[in-house]
């Protein structure tokens, strides 16, 4: 069987990598091996916002909310330093319009994430390829993979087939059958060693209920490890418990009673079971972070979970799966439109996915280390703040999770996935951050480019790799587009931050018409000079002749990478 890309595994990386390739080029052949006959549970059902716009881009989006999923607005943890609640949320939860769904990709809805279950999910993204045009192949395992040196030579089937293709792509999760057949190693920057232990329940209540089908998740800490409670369907919710595998092992207690001594003693999940009905799936699973060493090679990629995995408790390996997908499709496309450096475009892909995965299982360990709810587990996080050369003031935490730079080449501005004034906001609950801004203190804000270089850095979007410029200096880089290109701009016309601030008000107000996205575009403005300043490319000083200025949104939702600022001052 010759095609031209061969996908082994048609979980979400799989099938949104099919769906993109045939949406941009339907002439492409490709073709899905999955060895299990969908639908099949999977673990991973808490999603992340950035994944609706991938699902729109596929064409899916009306499909996966015709699934009636409920619809995921933040979540609530009981983690950090003190026991009570609190929230996260995508969008403030009271400003969340009731309406009926199914729902289209607008408004609110883009903002919010889907709590998902996956034996659904998965089956409606894999139809959704097949209706595209892949070659889906279910129930048909990948059994060898044959390679000469760094190259793929063809994969063997179960059935005795032997497909040959010009591209093969490993999206089989943590079988990462094409990543061992080439012997790729992996490495395990975190010492976290978990597993988690989880089952699934029907009728279990919800915690809150939000217009119509919105909810949180819930990720509460017990003394010596978390749960998560994750409804996933009207009626069908997912229970979770994540302790140490040490932990485990010196408890004395099988799994079963592991599990249920969990959510017995956790109050608010014990009240949300009382009436429901357990589906006995136990399972238990390890979820150690990883970091495959290579990611792209002479005509293969790796994408999703067999190219690293980064702890649950952030709940983006899905997330991941979706955009390394993405990029790889477009990476592709490009290869085959031969108008960019082959060598380059590989590259490019193989940077982004690793810094991505660096950066959650960074993000994962402070999570873990930031817990003082964890009282059996005290020595654990200790250990793991040591390991990881975290000492606990905010001024080297800060640092610390910032040592990949807080800005990075998908043009966000935070850490995991979250911006800076969410990192802020959360410390008030996880403590150790530093939390004061650079505004507080300082009113001229001056460029430093000193001993920056020019890189081209690749833009994904609408199914090309763009070359962009960016300035780079060390491990830091400064991508010159969308929102940062607005900002450069300004700040080479003034450092002084009153003047600043009123040049990009005014031409807010001319170009912008509708407040709310003004006070928006601002709000990201500030950011980004906050994340400059973060990385070393804006030095800040106190003018006494000058007044400061003091931002006037205080975050407290999730913000993720956004949509570049289209204004120009
Ligand atoms: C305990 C735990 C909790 C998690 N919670 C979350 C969460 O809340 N949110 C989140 O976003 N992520 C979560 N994740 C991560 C999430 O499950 C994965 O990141 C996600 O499933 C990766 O998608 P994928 O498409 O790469 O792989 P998968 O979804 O695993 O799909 C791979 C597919 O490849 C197939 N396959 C494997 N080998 C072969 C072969 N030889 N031939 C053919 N087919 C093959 C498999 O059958 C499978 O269908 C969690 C993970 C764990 C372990």
């Amino acid at each position: 069987m010759d095609c031209d890309v061969a996908i082994i595994g048609g979980g979400p990386a799989g099938s949104t990598l099919g769906s993109l390739l045939k949406k941009y080029n339907p002439q492409l052949n490709v073709a899905i091996f999955e060895r299990e006959t969908f639908p099949r549970e999977h673990v991973g059902e808490s999603l992340l916002p950035p994944i609706s716009r991938i699902l729109e881009e596929m064409g899916c989006w009306d499909k996966v909310e015709a699934a009636n999923f409920p619809i995921k607005v933040g979540a609530t943890f009981r983690w950090g330093k003190q026991p009570e609640l609190w929230n996260f949320e995508f969008l403030p939860a009271e400003q969340f319009v009731e309406e009926p769904r199914p729902a289209k990709y607008v408004g609110q809805r883009t903002r919010t994430a889907f709590q998902v279950d996956r034996s659904v999910y998965d089956t409606v993204l894999l139809d959704h390829a097949a209706e595209l045009g892949c070659d889906v192949r279910q129930g048909l395992k990948v059994s060898a993979v044959k390679t000469d040196d760094d190259a793929v030579t063809g994969l063997e089937l179960e059935s005795g087939e032997t497909v040959n293709a010009r591209y093969y792509v490993d999206a089989s999760g943590n079988s990462g059958i094409l990543r061992r057949a080439l012997g790729i190693g992996c490495q395990y920057p975190s010492t976290l060693r978990n597993i988690a232990i989880y089952d699934y329940w029907q009728n279990a209540e919800w915690a809150f209920k939000i217009g119509v089908g919105g909810t949180f998740i819930s990720v509460l800490s017990v003394g010596y490890g978390w749960l998560w409670f994750i409804p996933i369907g009207p009626t069908r919710t997912s229970i979770g418990l994540v302790v140490p595998a040490e932990y485990y092992k010196k408890c004395g207690k099988n799994i079963d009673e592991l599990y249920l001594q969990a959510l017995g003693e956790e109050g608010i999940v014990r009240d949300r079971i009382k009436n429901a009905t357990r589906e006995n799936k136990l399972t238990t699973t390890r979820d150690w972070s990883f970091l495959a060493e290579r990611q792209a090679g002479q005509n293969w990629f790796l994408i999703g979970e067999c190219a690293g995995f980064a702890d649950p408790i952030l709940s983006a390996g899905v997330t991941m799966a979706h955009i390394a997908a993405q990029q790889c499709a477009y990476t592709i496309l490009e290869l085959d439109r031969n108008k960019l450096d082959a060598n380059w475009l590989k590259h490019e892909f193989q940077a982004r996915q690793t810094q991505r995965i660096k950066t959650h299982i960074r993000f994962g360990d402070y999570w873990y280390t930031a817990n003082e709810q964890f009282k059996e587990l005290k020595e654990f996080t200790l250990t793991l703040a040591q390991d990881i050369g975290l000492e606990m003031s905010p001024e080297a935490a800060w640092a610390w999770l910032a040592s990949g730079g807080f800005i990075d080449e998908e043009l966000s501005y935070g850490a995991g996935g979250y911006s800076l004034g969410a990192i802020k906001a959360m410390s008030d609950h996880l403590g150790s951050v530093r939390t004061e801004s650079p505004f507080e203190t300082n009113n001229v804000f001056k460029l430093d480019m000193t001993g920056a270089s020019w890189k081209e850095r690749a833009d994904y979007a609408q199914g090309r790799v763009k070359q962009s410029q960016s300035y780079v200096r060390g491990s830091s880089v400064l991508p010159v587009d969308g929102h940062f290109d607005v900002v450069l701009g300004l700040l080479q016309r003034t450092s002084d931050i009153t003047d600043l601030i009123g040049v990009l008000t005014s031409s807010l107000e001319a170009q912008v018409l509708d407040v709310a996205s003004r006070e928006e575009m601002l709000h990201r403005a500030v950011q980004v000079i906050e994340a400059l300043v973060a990385d070393g490319w804006v030095k800040c000083s106190y003018n006494p002749n000058r007044p400061l200025w003091t931002p006037t949104v205080k975050e407290r939702t999730v913000r993720w990478n956004q949509e570049p600022l289209t204004l120009t001052p």
